[in-house]
């Protein structure tokens, strides 16, 4: 496929100038903008001849964008799988101050009642061994139990 070709071949010039952006962001949230961080400056970059690559992009399935999601070294939604160079993840669960875990995309945070959230936090907590003092009652609140769905 020559587009896939050629936006690999954006990534790789980009990733040899050492630019902060997150690779594969503007082919699908706001494609024809860059922003980040030069120089203690905000750079802006438009780009309007990537809008062929995304409109490619968007019409893949699901298992071919998780597969050029791996192969960007993603990882993904506790749920369904589906990698962060395409999926969301806006919702998170508090379990101190300052700190939360946001396992799951949008879509699985909508269809997952607050009990499950739960559960996949508390497999998170094992699986990466976190050790910080967990508050409970803060996990309940934002995972959104008590609230009417
Ligand atoms: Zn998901």
């Amino acid at each position: 496929m020559e587009w896939l070709r050629n936006l690999f071949k954006i990534f790789k010039s980009r990733e040899d100038s050492g630019d902060e952006v997150n690779m594969l962001q503007p082919y699908i949230n706001d494609p024809d903008y860059d922003v980040f961080h030069k120089d203690g400056k905000i750079v802006i970059e438009h780009h309007p001849e990537r809008k062929p690559i995304r409109e490619a992009f968007n019409a893949l399935s699901p298992e071919e964008k998780n597969a050029i999601g791996k192969t960007k070294g993603y990882g993904g939604c506790n749920h369904c799988g589906g990698t962060w160079n395409w999926k969301r993840a806006y919702h998170s669960i508090s379990y101190t101050k300052t700190s939360g875990y946001s396992g799951l995309c949008d879509e699985c945070w909508a269809e997952l009642s607050p009990e499950e959230r739960i559960l996949y936090f508390k497999k998170w907590l094992k699986r990466w061994k976190i050790d910080e003092v967990v508050d409970w009652k803060l996990v309940r609140k934002t995972a959104g139990m008590g609230k009417r769905s």
